[in-house]
């Protein structure tokens, strides 16, 4: 069962072959199984999962027929959830129940998804590797030395593991392409707005996005669905209407133009990587499209100014964890200067520290206009690099990251080489684009990931291009040994 699509798994329990009972109790059987050596869960709701799945069975007896009735999901642990643990990966949130859901969380509930558990995480969703979560680091079912990419780590494990059959995860330069990328498996960062992020704890305001991760195209444009349209909660969510992403995914490629940035293709890729994404174009010109040599002149940018933007907000949103209100505090306090000092000390790990500092550096007087104002005027070159680049072409299209997979502690004594795991996916936050990771084929082994980047709300297109690869290709559908 837990081979199948949500297409597959959709018409199975309409038609009464299995019940989602059946189906949840599969998975929480492979939850139990897997995870010890994966540490994808940082909550297994195996109670609550099997009554959700019990009144979706009841709805799909009285022929309620969604796509997500009874399809048992998982929600990386930064979505807060209604009377669940929700850490966001950090000690200071690990008492931490929350009294509401967040909108997605919400959506995907009424559409009678069912859910599994939370994934672990990098703290606050800050990393590469998923090495800095207070739960520690998740292992890549491809290889278990490796990391899963971070920080929606434990989200693509468990997805490409089939410990669940979709997950969410969210991406602030990012981290739902590059794990999924990582782990073999199709994520999706939406436009920015087109999500709403309420309920979805804030690290970089302007930059943080939820979106899909799933096996395929298709199971992506099914979450999308749900998890897309305007929220009143949200004061940033986009009054635009929601497509039906599921209907174009078919539509066919002739006269695509698709726009390959020189900068993404040079100097620092990988060259098997180069040549796996290489493969991949070629698929897309046997489809009809076209492909264009393009120009992003101000892609090595991108790092240096997420690197003010994201810890400038950061340090602002991280602010509230004062030890006062909710999540950890230090024991015995002498005074509220204590009270603060030691709770955040002892309650942040250390990159989540380090951003809070490059945060409060870049915003403080006398170094905004250098920093912070600079990085703001960056931003704006870079967003008009993509604007002048979808003038001439539909998609563009590179590597989602420049390697595969490397080894647990390899990276994470040297912040700033883990910075550069991000290098093609950070500008697309940076100018609120949408960009899909699809699986390509592995290089030793390990997966590879073609990214595609669309212009604003161009969802659509995205899953549309992606689900036309994975008719013709079968990269999506391996499954690493051990898992199958
Ligand atoms: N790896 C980047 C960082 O550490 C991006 C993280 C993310 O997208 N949440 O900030």
């Amino acid at each position: 069962m837990h081979s199948k699509s949500i297409a597959e798994l959709a018409q199975g329990l309409r038609a009464g072959e299995f019940t989602s009972v059946e189906l949840t109790r599969a998975y929480l059987d492979r939850i139990a199984e897997h995870n010890p050596a994966l540490n994808c869960f940082v909550s297994v709701c195996e109670e609550a999962a099997l009554q959700e799945a019990k009144l979706a069975d009841r709805r799909i007896r009285a022929g309620d027929a969604g796509d997500l009735i009874g399809i048992p999901i998982v929600h990386k642990d930064i979505f807060c959830t209604d009377g669940v643990k929700t850490s966001c990966g950090s000690k200071m949130l690990d008492n931490f129940v929350a009294p509401y859901d967040a909108h997605v969380v919400a959506q995907l509930k009424q559409a009678g998804a069912v859910m599994l558990g939370k994934a672990n995480m990098d703290e606050f969703a800050m990393g590469s590797s998923n090495e800095n979560s207070f739960y520690g680091p998740v292992r890549n079912p491809w290889k278990l030395i490796c990391v899963p990419g971070g920080s929606s780590g434990g989200s693509a494990a468990a997805v490409a593991a089939r410990l669940c059959v979709a997950a969410t995860g969210t991406d602030t330069g990012g981290s739902i392409r590059q794990p999924a990328a990582f782990c073999g498996i199709t994520g999706l960062k939406p436009t920015y707005g087109r999500v709403s992020r309420y309920g979805m704890i804030a690290f970089a305001s302007s930059l943080d996005q939820g979106g899909p991760m799933a096996r395929s195209a298709a199971d992506a444009a099914a979450l999308l669905q749900a998890m897309a349209g305007f929220d009143t909660h949200d004061s940033t969510s986009a009054e635009q209407p929601v497509p039906d992403y599921s209907a174009s995914l078919n539509d066919d490629l002739k006269g695509l133009r698709i726009g390959v940035p020189k900068e993404y293709m040079g100097e620092g890729l990988d060259s098997a990587i180069a040549e796996s994404i290489q493969l991949a174009l070629n698929e897309f010109t046997r489809l009809g499209a076209e492909l264009v040599e393009i120009s992003l002149p101000n892609t090595h940018l991108g790092i240096p100014t997420y690197y003010v933007v994201a810890p400038a907000e950061c340090s602002s949103n991280l602010s509230r964890f004062d030890g006062v209100r909710y999540g950890y505090r230090c024991s015995d306090p002498q005074d509220l200067e204590d009270l603060y000092k030691r709770s955040r000390g002892e309650g942040f790990g250390a990159e989540v520290k380090r951003r809070i500092m490059i945060g409060t550096y870049a915003l403080s007087a006398g170094y905004y206009d250098a920093y912070y104002l600079k990085a703001q005027q960056i931003r704006h070159l870079i967003s008009d690099d993509f604007r002048a680049a979808f003038e001439k072409v539909d998609v563009i299209m590179g590597p989602t990251a420049p390697s595969t997979a490397f080894e647990i502690g390899e990276k994470s004594d040297d912040p700033v080489t883990m910075y550069l795991s991000d290098i093609y996916t950070i500008a697309v936050n940076l100018a609120g684009l949408p960009g899909i990771s699809v699986p390509v084929r592995p290089v030793d082994g390990m997966p590879v990931g073609l990214q595609m980047i669309g212009n604003y709300f161009d969802e659509a297109r995205l899953l549309n291009v992606a689900h036309q690869l994975q008719q013709v290709t079968d990269w999506h559908s391996a499954s690493p040994a051990g898992f199958e």
